[in-house]
């Protein structure tokens, strides 16, 4: 079967060349003056030879330098999830920033905003920030003054930013560096425990050792794959936490792909932070963490407000600048609304019915999951119940085929994943193109694995 997907990964390469001279040129071009060729190393990891290098977006599509025009179902990787440039977000960044960009003070937009997040979240207290890497690292930060924990423990095969302590995996019961971790401060070991996903048993062993100041989690994970929770796994969550007095931080980033409110709001956790960024702003550098009443207090009570309010780790001279807080308020207002959310999970549930047809159709050993309006399909029959089983069932050239066939038709998937977001500028005909694609996909690989056999 290898060579059999090589063969045609290698056809889908020459045409990626041939169709993309002036990305090839400019890319060419780039290695004088960028490190490793890019701006920034994720962007090595896209499937052809080299990147496409954008000319200009716009809702859910944009054009690249060879002129050649794609739907988006990438969308920045839950950055743009409003759609390219939303309207009402671009009139507001515009007037804000003839206004004033940053000023290390706030404005009344970051009033709106925090009551807006609280309506939202039910969790009512807010801080800014400029990405959801940021609020995570101050939320670890905030749980271990309240503690006096040093540890923090996360889910294997998690994914929440640039944070030191989250790049820690289990393996045979061991916590060691995740692979391809550039510059661990230390050993992770000595920072995080790691329990698989869905192991309640794992969970509260790891938390009796009483030197977890929080566990840092996504309601479901996103980031290899969608793994959902089993039914009670968010209440053991919950009550293991509160029980051995640990911080838990739910990171929504990604999961407000599920509503308004995002996991939270559709399925009541009770978080006692809760972290989001991303898409917030329309694309805005922008993220927020939200506090519990009773958390907000105790932090009120301990945390300086007297000089020493700067060097105390927490905050950034640009974050809660005026122009993100009014990003913020018009792309909640006016762009992520619940009319936005209702269309975009629809076509969620058209993409997920799409694919799953031609799973079926083509005899492939495949499936596909929805999480609100994301959706994903992974390279095996069983469903993963945790990070690792999931993990497994990855195939890197697989991945590089899929995605390299769908962007030589026009349409671009997240790189990291199968992933697929829907915008509120997203179409069913943008759905159903993306499905005719995959469908082709399928029934070219079924065949070769047929021949293959
Ligand atoms: N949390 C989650 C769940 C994420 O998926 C990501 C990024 N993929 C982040 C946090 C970090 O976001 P950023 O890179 O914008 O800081």
């Amino acid at each position: 079967m290898g060579n059999t997907v090589r063969d045609l990964l290698n056809r889908e390469l020459e045409r990626f060349e041939r169709e993309h001279p002036r990305s090839r040129e400019l890319s060419r071009q780039a290695e004088a003056s960028l490190l490793a060729g890019v701006p920034m190393p994720w962007m090595i990891r896209w499937a052809g030879g080299f990147p496409v290098f954008a000319a200009d977006a716009e809702g859910a599509r944009f054009r690249d330098v060879d002129g050649r025009e794609y739907i988006d179902f990438c969308l920045g990787d839950t950055g743009a999830m409003t759609g390219h440039s939303p309207d009402a977000t671009v009139r507001a960044v515009s007037k804000q920033a003839a206004r004033g960009i940053t000023l290390m003070l706030p404005s009344e937009d970051a009033l709106w905003v925090g009551q807006e997040l609280a309506r939202r979240f039910g969790v009512p207290r807010w801080q800014f920030a400029l990405t959801a890497t940021d609020a995570n690292r101050f939320a670890i930060r905030l749980a271990r003054e309240l503690t006096g924990r040093p540890k923090i423990l996360v889910f294997n095969w998690c994914y929440h930013g640039t944070v030191d302590e989250t790049f820690a995996t289990l393996e045979d019961g061991t916590v060691g560096s995740r692979e391809g971790n550039v510059g661990p401060p230390v050993p992770l070991a000595e920072t995080t425990r790691v329990v698989e996903w869905n192991d309640v048993d794992g969970l509260e062993r790891e938390l009796r050792h009483g030197d977890v100041a929080c566990v840092l989690t996504e309601p479901a994970l996103t980031n290899i794959g969608i793994v959902l929770p089993e039914p009670g796994f968010h209440d053991a969550l919950r009550e293991l936490t509160r029980e051995t007095g640990t911080v838990l931080i739910v990171d929504e980033t990604h999961t407000l792909c599920a509503g308004p409110g995002g996991y939270t709001a559709a399925h009541g956790l009770e978080p006692d932070l809760l972290t989001v960024g991303k898409a917030i702003a329309g694309g805005i550098p922008a993220a927020a963490y939200g506090f519990s009443q009773d958390v907000a207090e105790r932090l009120e009570a301990l945390l300086p407000r007297d000089e020493r309010a700067d060097v105390g780790g927490i905050g950034g001279t640009v974050a809660a600048n005026v122009l993100s807080l009014a990003a913020m308020r018009a792309t909640l207002a006016e762009v992520l609304t619940d009319d936005a959310f209702a269309h975009m999970i629809a076509l969620g549930e058209r993409f997920e019915e799409g694919v799953a047809n031609a799973i079926e159709q083509h005899g492939l050993a495949w499936h596909v999951t929805r999480l609100g309006c994301r959706v994903e399909y992974l390279f095996s029959s069983e469903r993963p119940r945790n990070g690792s089983e999931a993990a497994a069932a990855g195939d890197p050239e697989l991945d590089r085929l899929i995605h390299l066939y769908a962007l030589n038709r026009g349409i671009l998937l997240t790189p990291f994943h199968n992933m697929a977001l829907m915008s509120p500028a997203t179409t069913e005909e943008d759905v159903d193109a993306h499905t005719a694609v995959f469908d082709e996909a399928a029934r070219e690989l079924s065949s070769l694995l047929a021949t293959a056999s």
